[in-house]
């Protein structure tokens, strides 16, 4: 069995352009769907595809392990590196997706089989209007309240907000109260025994993101993500060890190494690799061993289309240390024409059943997918009170 083409279709779906990868083989009807969707960098990761397809092309599909060490190790550029590690992942979810086609299981079983019985999902109270929220309104609370009570209602017995604000690197008491008051609201409405996350987008300084931590602290997070940037690995170190509440990070790493540093300095409770970044499912399992030896739990991020939900969904059935998957639905309202997908989604509790198509267990409809070309992400810019540049 050889690899024959491989194939990149791209979505525009509101504020991002999924990338799905076909990889097609010299058997009639068997094809491998992997997703390399990484924003604002959509042509670049068309192209790195484009770039590595001539190390695949004639090779056996099957040989799932040794083809992403080709793809890491050979045309001497190694990730880390956003765009190379991402569309090696597109390609690597692919390869699994055939593997578990030729024999006829889900990936979980080829992963040892499962591990649980149902995986959890959380929402997303931003809802893709994350934007409203930077304004520092006081009646936000209240609205942050509304949000998670509604989310309740809905099935989920847990959810992330963004609850903090943009601050610049040293900002006085304000920001700290405001996060606060949000929080609470958000406590008050669904009460303790549902779980409430926030995120940072590391935003903040360490100065600022220990602030909000300590602030944060009585109201019992699931987890605090992103206090700071990911590459100040002793800042967000710092912060962990200030507080109790698990503090979460990882989404914009790459690769085995770097999560090799953060779990060697102890920084973090939970990482958070995106499986469509950091080098696909392959090396998914091998961070997944790296966490299980310092028992750091795993909440991968997952904010992008439906192959990197069904392939987060697939290893969360086999990798123990995997606690909660990102769910995004509401983000277009044609999601459901786009891919057929074979795991059962429970409203009660939002919870998913493993499904028993082969593979990643879903299909892409390409007649869909050319109904929504690739269009131009919008451009997102950030910018302080004195007009100095933020993060988005
Ligand atoms: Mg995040």
């Amino acid at each position: 069995m050889k690899i024959t083409a491989i194939e990149t279709h791209v979505c525009h779906a509101r504020m991002r352009n999924w990338v799905f990868v076909k990889v097609l083989t010299d058997q009639d009807g068997l094809w491998g769907w992997g997703e390399a969707t990484l924003e604002w960098h959509t042509r670049a990761v068309v192209g790195a595809i484009e770039d590595i397809s001539p190390l695949l092309i004639g090779e056996d599909p099957t040989r799932v392990e040794h083809l992403w060490q080709i793809m890491y190790r050979q045309q001497f550029w190694h990730p880390p590196g956003f765009v190379r590690g991402t569309a090696i992942s597109g390609i690597d979810l692919a390869l699994w997706d055939i593997l578990g086609k030729i024999h006829n299981v889900p990936c979980h079983k080829l992963w040892g089989g499962p591990v649980r019985d149902f995986v959890r999902l959380y929402s997303h109270l931003g809802g893709g209007k994350m934007e409203d929220f930077y304004q520092t309104d006081p009646s936000d609370a209240k609205r942050f309240g509304e949000l998670a009570a509604s989310s309740v209602a809905d099935g989920y017995t847990a959810f992330k907000s963004m609850a903090v604000p943009e601050t610049m690197s040293l900002e006085g008491l304000k920001p700290i109260k405001y996060a606060e008051a949000c929080v609470r609201a958000m406590r008050e409405a669904v009460g303790d025994g549902i779980d409430i996350m926030v995120d940072c987008h590391a935003r903040p300084s360490p100065a600022m993101g220990l602030q909000f931590a300590k602030a944060l602290e009585p109201y019992g997070l699931y987890f605090f993500e992103e206090p700071c940037w990911s590459e100040s690995i002793d800042g967000i170190a710092d912060v962990q060890r200030a507080v109790t509440t698990p503090i979460a990070t990882g989404e914009r790493l790459v690769s085995l190494h770097q999560f090799r540093d953060l779990l060697e300095k102890r920084a973090c409770s939970v990482i958070q690799p995106d499986i469509i970044h950091i080098g696909g499912l392959s090396e998914a399992r091998r961070i997944a061993a790296l966490a299980e030896a310092h028992r750091v739990s795993m909440a991968p991020h997952n904010p992008q289309g439906p192959v990197s939900t069904a392939a987060s969904i697939e290893f969360g059935f086999a990798t123990p240390s995997y606690i909660i998957c990102e769910s995004v639905h509401q983000d277009v309202p044609w999601r459901d024409d786009i891919v057929k997908d074979g795991f059962t989604v429970e409203k009660q509790g939002r919870i998913v059943r493993p499904g028993k198509l082969p593979g990643l267990g879903i299909e892409i409809n390409e007649a869909e997918v050319k109904k929504h070309p690739f269009q131009q992400e919008t451009i997102l810019r950030t910018f302080y009170k004195d007009g100095s540049a933020g993060d988005w």
